[in-house]
């Protein structure tokens, strides 16, 4: 185990080539200034997945769907996002990409 070596990956939605510290786990890379990278690494230190994920241009006037809570992918931490929408914590890179992929998954809606 340990950390694994810089390995190159590609960005999905660019093609830009990175070659990032990787650590166990859920790992953000941010790319251009409107996307980022998604990389899972196992025990192993294996690369897994990798997703390009768009940086949401807006974190206010957001509520999380309570229904859909369940289908928040692991790499996302809710209680933060949750602390992004309200406006107690300045959203980051990660924060925005989580909030757009769970805005198209339909997690995450304007307040109407
Ligand atoms: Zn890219």
């Amino acid at each position: 185990m340990g950390v694994p070596n810089p390995r190159e990956i590609a960005c999905p939605l660019c093609g830009v080539r990175h070659r990032p510290p990787l650590k166990q786990g859920w790992n953000f890379i941010p790319c251009k200034e409107d996307h980022g990278i998604v990389v899972y690494v196992d025990e192993a230190g294996d690369i897994r997945e990798i997703h390009g994920a768009a940086f949401s241009p807006t974190a206010g006037g957001l509520e999380i769907v309570e229904s859909k809570l369940h289908l928040v992918p692991r790499w996302i931490d809710i209680d933060r996002v949750r602390a992004v929408i309200e406006g107690s914590v300045r959203p980051s890179e990660a924060d925005r990409a989580a909030i757009s992929l769970l805005m198209n998954m339909g997690i995450l809606r304007r307040r109407v």
